[in-house]
């Protein structure tokens, strides 16, 4: 059973209507917009496509959310246009109570290999990125390992010490110091006008301990919820999205939403 609708394409609308897709299978985001009574017109034409979604019938055309937001959606054309950024944005222009569910907060510390002190900046994140090699098919987990592995400042990039007036080497640590309730992790396939097609292995639960920042409390599990994947190449590409459902994964392409297993709709799709 899928129930529900789809969104028709109103041209080259794919990037748009896979953000709405997987943004309404977000349980949190519902249930936060009807506990607040905080919004914004964005946020209320955006809930007004999620509501359509969830009714019956032939396909919705998004073209509330359309008008109110073509800065957000219009792109150099050949430029192929990015789900992500577009993703961004869109929390970034809702109100603050569904905006926290994908707030996360990172630290980064550096230390000085002369004198050995460290000093800690905190920045509020939105999402992890992520570089995809093209000749790497290492796992998210070796990825997410990788980002997180402390970093070496030298050369150029020596770190200059406010103890020792100088610059020195320095090691840069990244951690998470907050993980939010929605983790939005991004796949950098697009890299320098090319489309990286390298399958990257993944499971639906990512164990966050690993990536927390020393003393933090509650080591969280999370649970996949929803892809937006990219299929085909730069020039000629489309988006899609799947999203979890009870325990069903449903397929969304533009009008068209479907049952699928995850397993069978990845295997599928060599360009996912
Ligand atoms: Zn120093």
């Amino acid at each position: 059973m899928t129930g529900g609708r789809g969104l028709r394409n109103c041209g080259n609308k794919c990037f748009l209507n896979a953000t709405i897709q997987c943004l309404g299978a977000i349980h949190e985001v519902n249930q936060a917009h009807l506990l607040t009574n905080k919004s914004t017109t964005t946020q209320d034409k955006l809930m007004t496509c999620i509501r359509e979604l969830q009714k019956k019938g032939t396909a919705y055309t998004p073209s509330p959310l359309i008008q109110q937001i073509p800065h957000l959606i219009c792109y150099r054309k050949g430029d192929p246009a990015d789900a992500h950024e577009l993703l961004i944005a869109l929390i970034n222009d809702i109100s603050e109570p569904i905006l926290q569910i994908f707030q996360g907060q990172m630290a980064s510390t550096v230390q000085c290999t002369h004198c050995n002190k460290t000093t800690t900046t905190t920045v509020n994140t939105q999402d992890i990125s992520l570089h995809i090699n093209a000749d790497s098919s290492t796992s998210l987990v070796e990825k997410l390992l990788n980002f997180f592995q402390p970093e070496t400042l030298e050369g150029e990039n020596a770190y200059w010490c406010d103890t020792c007036h100088k610059s020195y080497q320095a090691t840069k640590t990244l951690s998470c110091t907050h993980i939010p309730t929605i983790l939005i992790i991004h796949l950098r396939k697009l890299i320098l006008g090319e489309k990286i097609q390298t399958h990257m292995p993944f499971d639906t639960v990512l164990d966050m301990k690993p990536y927390l920042a020393p003393g933090q409390a509650s080591p969280q599990t999370m649970e996949l919820i929803g892809i937006i994947s990219h299929q085909g190449t730069k020039e000629q590409g489309h988006y899609v999205t799947i999203t979890k459902r009870g325990n069903d994964w449903i397929p969304h392409n533009d009008a068209i939403i479907s049952q699928a297993t995850l397993h069978n709709y990845i295997k599928h799709r060599p360009t996912s």
